[in-house]
């Protein structure tokens, strides 16, 4: 057999093959739009989508909003407002973004067009991309904020339309995003629809109790508690010592061991204010409920852990919600303190061995 010539792929194909590794279903696209939202600044968050999000996706804020003149560079690849170089990375990037791919990448595999009005300006403005064809920027009406609306998903990648699951299941994974991002910032006000449905709306009020009433209900919000741990000495003796505390900070809410569920969903787990999915935040979580759960039960529990910038990292790939923890036995150590101090508080366990 001849060995095969290699050919330089055209940029199309590039951009395509890139968009998938980004955008896996709805639910992506969502996340992005959401973080893309609260960089600005909203105070007011509202998505909507049909059909699972495979029908249609729209994101409105109240934020910052994008002048007319900037709408091109918004789409544009590798272009972000959020940093200049390398060394802002290293010093540890304050916003949820920074890539500047997002909105590049969605507009490559659906018809995508964002709409906004910077709260000075007179009138606003709107372009459309679609499968990677940047339109003009047109005048158009439309409120203080930005408004992003995503049709057709994957209209030009036929295979990965493929792998799209049921609506129910697509919108599960939307909800999860909505929902952990409204927990994460109970001063801003989000809110879900579903094919004209609410499925939730939070009143941005700042009170993460009223946050969790909103998303799960009242049974849940009252059987909630509250944990606030600082590493011990961190006020007594000055903040000397908190300086180089593994762990500086968990607080957050944790449910009664007799609110679980039979699924882990309700975990909801946060590094720096960025939601994740740690495995050991989660057992942590677990273990501080000792044997106070039945078999196979999970409790609700939203968690803010905080650590120095530099011990986690977050530039991992964008998709993935995993992070790595330089100090994860601390890191662990201190969620299950905070946690079991939390329930011991409030005599749902009994104290164990005391601890050194
Ligand atoms: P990144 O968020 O990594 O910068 P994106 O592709 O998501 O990249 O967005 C590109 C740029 O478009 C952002 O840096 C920001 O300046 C602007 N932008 C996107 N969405 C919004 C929004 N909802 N409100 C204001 N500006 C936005
Ligand atoms: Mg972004």
């Amino acid at each position: 057999m001849e060995p095969p010539d290699i050919e330089r792929l055209d940029e199309r194909t590039v951009q395509r093959i890139a968009a998938g590794e980004v955008v896996e279903r709805p639910a992506s696209v969502v996340k992005e739009l959401v973080e893309n939202s609260l960089d600005a600044g909203a105070s007011r968050v509202a998505v909507s989508v049909e059909s699972g999000g495979t029908d249609g996706i729209r994101v409105r804020d109240d934020g910052v909003g994008i002048p007319e003149d900037q709408l091109d560079a918004a789409v544009a690849e590798h272009a972000t407002s959020k940093i200049g170089d390398i060394e802002d990375l290293d010093r540890g990037v304050g916003t949820l973004g920074f890539r500047g791919e997002a909105l590049y990448t969605v507009g490559a595999v659906s018809r995508l067009t964002v709409r906004s009005r910077p709260p000075d300006a007179e009138a606003g403005a709107e372009i459309t991309v679609e499968g990677g064809e940047v339109g003009e920027v047109r005048p158009a009406g439309c409120p203080a904020g930005t408004t992003v609306e995503v049709d057709d998903l994957f209209f030009n990648t036929p295979a990965r339309e493929k792998f799209l699951k049921r609506t129910a299941t697509e919108f599960d994974h939307v909800n999860t995003v909505v929902t952990s991002y409204a927990l994460a910032n109970p001063d801003v006000a989000v809110s879900l629809e579903h094919d004209g449905r609410e499925t939730f709306a939070t009143e941005g009020n700042g009170d993460l109790r009223s946050a969790v009433l909103a998303v799960y209900g009242r049974e849940v919000a009252e059987s909630m508690i509250d944990v606030d741990w600082t590493p011990e000495g961190s006020e007594a003796d000055g903040a000397a010592d908190a300086d180089d505390a593994p762990v500086k900070r968990v607080t957050g809410l944790v449910s009664h061991p007799e609110t679980a569920r039979s699924t882990r969903d309700y975990l909801s787990t946060y590094v720096n204010g960025r939601y994740v999915t740690a495995s050991a935040l989660r057992e942590a979580t677990l273990d501080a409920y000792g044997g106070q759960l039945a078999p196979d039960r999970y409790p609700f529990a939203v968690l803010f852990v905080e650590v120095p910038a530099g011990d986690v990292d977050v530039n991992v790939h964008p998709r993935k919600l995993e992070v790595r923890f330089d100090e994860e036995p601390a890191v662990r150590s201190a969620v299950e303190t905070a946690v079991e101090d939390a329930l011991l508080d409030h005599g749902l366990i009994r104290s164990t061995a005391p601890r050194g």
